[in-house]
């Protein structure tokens, strides 16, 4: 057999690092139904309770019955609907922000920006920490790929004085940190960016919706929305939805528009989705008791978490993760959670470092009062399983 594949699956399985799907049964929201029951759901990235929302749903069904399901081809081609427009253009003026280009995934965007910007003469400078796709996306550019230390502007200069032969220079970072919770110090990686002539991008897809004026997300929040020429966000997080776009200015859009191949070669999102996302992103600015409440069920957790005993890590956002550390006591502590009624899958390298698997709780304005109750009662009794769990 030319490919022997079961010692790589083998040694996954050893090490407790294998991963397995669960299969929902039902709608995304506070509660996830599986095979063996209703749980309450502290995983998913429905942050304000959108991707069940009745107007969201509703605007879907209607645009499918005008336009149908798939969009048929690219953007380039004929897949262009004037959902998708609207969309943009709603986008844009969500951000503030002359343009928005809407791309099929999130991972998709970031691989289309940073290999359409950069190539064999730049330098791609990266928080350690980001995520997977703009990790993938900076090593797939053909550029001078480097990572400084987590929200470290100090780290990021010694990196950009090291990086002066380089024709262009792009700093990278998360708005917020997917698997910490924690913001990026968006000012002053600006000024080191600034001072090195290097241009920003920040990836929001967890800031977007939830931070900021009408949820325009981190920039916005830290009063930097100016200063950040890239920015990326996803409809498939607080949005509820599918899909990410990326806001800048004309030339940029217009250079996504001629060079990223993961915008050319694809097909374009269903105008439906694009159609319930428009309703969405409505929804998301107009109600801001969505992130009033969001923030309530935080403040809850945190306080109760701590008067526990256990470690929080710095994140004032909707990821509250528990470190654990090893990967066998994070899923032993998932395991005893989910006897308790509660969802929350154990995150393990090399999603993140070694020695720091963690439960990744995230709150959501779907949940109510008592829910979160009811994990800090789970919690309680899930104590003895983190002996001296800290971040
Ligand atoms: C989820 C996520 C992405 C990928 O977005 P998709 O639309 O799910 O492909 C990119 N960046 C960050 C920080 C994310 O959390």
């Amino acid at each position: 057999m030319p490919f022997d594949l079961a010692p790589a699956l083998a040694e996954r399985r050893a090490q407790h690092r294998y991963r397995q799907r669960l299969t929902q049964e039902a709608a995304v929201g506070r509660q996830a139904r599986l095979g063996d029951g209703t749980l309450l759901n502290f995983c998913s990235n429905d942050y304000l309770g959108l991707a069940s929302a009745p107007p969201v749903i509703e605007a879907l069904q209607a645009a499918a019955s005008e336009y149908g399901v798939g969009s048929g081809a690219s953007h380039l081609v004929c897949g262009h609907s004037r959902h998708h427009q609207a969309l943009e253009d709603a986008l844009a003026a969500a951000i503030g922000q002359p343009r928005a280009l809407l791309f099929s995934t999130g991972y998709m965007a970031n691989l289309g920006v940073i290999s359409a910007l950069m190539g064999a003469h730049d330098a791609v400078l990266e928080d350690r920490l980001n995520h997977a796709s703009l990790i993938d996306a900076g090593l797939a550019s053909g550029a001078r790929f480097r990572r400084y230390r987590h929200n470290d502007p100090a780290s990021l200069t010694a990196q950009l004085e090291k990086s002066g032969a380089a024709r262009r220079r792009l700093v990278v970072t998360d708005g917020i940190f997917s698997m910490d919770g924690d913001a990026a110090p968006l000012a002053a990686l600006c000024d080191a960016a600034e001072a090195h002539d290097a241009w920003v991008m920040v990836d929001d897809a967890h800031g977007f919706g939830v931070l900021g004026p009408g949820g325009a997300g981190t920039p916005a929040a830290q009063g930097v929305a100016g200063r950040i020429p890239v920015y990326m966000g996803t409809l498939g997080k607080a949005l509820g939805t599918f899909g990410a776009f990326v806001a800048g200015s004309d030339e940029l859009i217009e250079t996504l528009i001629q060079f990223a191949r993961p915008y050319i070669y694809t097909t374009a999102l269903p105008p439906a989705v694009a159609a319930a996302t428009g309703v969405s992103l409505a929804l998301m600015q107009q109600d801001s008791w969505r992130r009033d409440k969001l923030a309530a069920r935080i403040d809850q957790f945190r306080h109760g978490a701590a008067a526990l005993g256990y470690t929080l890590m710095d994140s004032a956002t909707a990821i509250q993760p528990l470190v654990v550390g090893s990967d066998a006591a994070a899923l032993a502590l998932s395991e005893r959670l989910r006897q308790h009624g509660c969802l929350i899958s154990a995150i393990r390298p090399p999603t993140v470092p070694e020695g720091t698997a963690r439960l990744r709780i995230t709150l959501s304005a779907a949940h109510e009062h008592e829910d979160v109750e009811r994990l800090l009662a789970a919690l309680a009794d899930a104590r003895d399983l983190i002996p001296e769990a800290s971040p």
